[in-house]
């Protein structure tokens, strides 16, 4: 089934995640046709943002790479879970610039998340500076030597996100994207239960093509997310 992440970033308060959730659920009514919705709110609105007729499930943004213990702001996967998680993102391109994650702590927070049994979001993608160079195949392969200790008979989701695409506006081409989806399926076709995302400035105008030729199974959705009628049209439109 195809699957459609928001990823609200370090946006939406209590308040205004119920305000969303009750949009879209009259936004989708009985259900989303075929569609899996996940809502990846701040930590402090994941209950807030939850359906209680279950029509989108819950993720979480990020998480600690240890189990418990003295580490002050940190959660774990254990909390993530408890708070009705199903998923939790893993390696965002945000996490790996901004607060220096690299391969061997995504590796540990990817064994977090089994232990949780979380289903991991692996975000993936290169540069600009990359991109130029041509390397995006060689940064593919890269990133995913952190799933090299990850259960392979477990479901993963793991999401091309192109950095020069994130917030941009700047959406990759379908082309672009089948090229980097097979790329990955290739490099994870061990795996049974993979689905392929793609992510970088997906909105209600590119998401049917993106889905149709973009060899990928669904998108995570930054920006064009923060609103429900948006979100909620980017997967009408995609699976339409
Ligand atoms: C993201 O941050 O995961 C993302 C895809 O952002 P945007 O849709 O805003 O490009």
């Amino acid at each position: 089934m195809n699957l459609f992440v928001a990823n609200w970033k370090m946006n939406m308060t209590r308040a205004q995640a119920r305000a969303y959730a009750e949009e879209l659920g009259s936004r989708i009514g009985d259900g989303s046709d075929g569609a899996e919705l996940v809502l990846a709110p701040p930590f402090t609105a994941i209950e807030a943002a939850r359906d209680p007729r279950g029509r989108w499930s819950l993720g979480a943004q990020n998480l600690s790479e240890h189990a418990a213990g003295a580490f002050t702001g940190e959660v774990s996967g254990a909390m993530i879970a408890e708070a009705g998680c199903r998923y939790v993102i893993v390696g965002h391109s945000e996490r790996r610039t901004l607060f220096g994650e690299d391969g061997p702590l995504l590796s540990r927070k990817l064994a977090r998340a089994r232990e949780a049994g979380l289903v991991p979001i692996y975000c993936v993608g290169e540069t600009p500076r990359e991109r130029a160079a041509g390397s995006t195949a060689a940064v593919l392969a890269r990133q995913v030597e952190a799933l090299g200790d990850d259960p392979t008979d477990r479901p993963i989701v793991v999401a091309y996100e192109p950095v020069w695409a994130i917030g941009t506006g700047l959406a990759a081409t379908p082309a672009d994207s089948a090229s980097a989806a097979a790329d990955l399926r290739e490099l994870l076709s061990p795996r049974r239960d993979l689905r392929v995302l793609y992510g970088g400035s997906v909105n209600p105008g590119n998401a049917r093509q993106l889905l149709a030729s973009g060899g990928v199974d669904g998108f995570l959705v930054g920006g064009a997310s923060l609103e429900a009628a948006t979100f909620a049209a980017i997967a009408g439109a995609a699976i339409a």
